[in-house]
């Protein structure tokens, strides 16, 4: 099968990534910071994120990963584009829904609430699990050793290394309240963990 179908997919995902994400970041930028946790490690995971975001469009415009191809499959094309709808409707719905209390990094913001409800309702951290679906989605329909999995490993790596930090950060700003919430709610999969 043609790779341009999964070139395709791939650069409406990324666009659509971008669309979704530009007015809460635009919003954030202009919320004042009250705490920060930035250290190190989220600069590397920061970088890291970018790095494993940009690599399959370099894959779509340059022959730069070109040993690395394989055959594209129409089965996994299909259902990486499954996993990419998934995730990127749960990535816009994680927006909404985190409001003016979403950062990149691991911050508070001045006024900063607990969101429970929406898809914060069943599981704690629902804008990893769509980056989750979302890089899933890549691994199966990008026909390439490199450029599928590159966003799966380093969002694994993120989910591995900020989650506890993360809610760390958000049990010592709101004790009891993320207690209880933690305790009715899962973290990444619905039901499961
Ligand atoms: N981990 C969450 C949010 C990712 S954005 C998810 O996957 O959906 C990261 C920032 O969101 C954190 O720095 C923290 O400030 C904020 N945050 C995380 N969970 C939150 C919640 N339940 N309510 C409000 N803010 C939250």
């Amino acid at each position: 099968m043609n790779p341009w179908y999964a070139k395709a997919l791939i650069l409406a995902g990324s666009v659509a990534m971008i669309i979704i994400r530009a007015p809460h970041g635009h919003r954030s930028r202009k919320l004042k910071v009250a705490k920060s946790r930035k250290g190190p490690l989220e600069v590397i995971l920061l970088t890291l994120a970018w790095l494993g975001f940009f690599v399959p469009l370099v894959w779509v415009s340059s022959p730069a990963f070109a040993a690395a191809e394989i055959p594209l499959h129409p089965l996994l094309l299909a259902g990486g584009a499954v996993f990419y709808v998934l995730g990127l409707w749960l990535f816009h719905r994680s927006h909404v829904d985190l409001g003016g209390n979403w950062s990149i990094t691991l911050e508070l913001r001045e006024g900063h609430h607990l969101v429970t409800q929406g898809v914060y309702r069943r599981v704690r951290h629902p804008m990893y699990l769509s980056l989750l679906l979302y890089s899933i989605g890549q691994a199966l329909a990008v026909p390439n050793w490199i450029a599928g999995p590159s966003y799966l490993v380093v969002m694994a790596l993120l989910i591995v290394f900020r989650l506890a930090p993360e809610e760390r950060m958000m049990r010592e700003e709101f004790g009891k309240p993320y207690e209880e919430y933690a305790a009715r709610t899962k973290r990444l999969l619905p039901f499961v963990w």
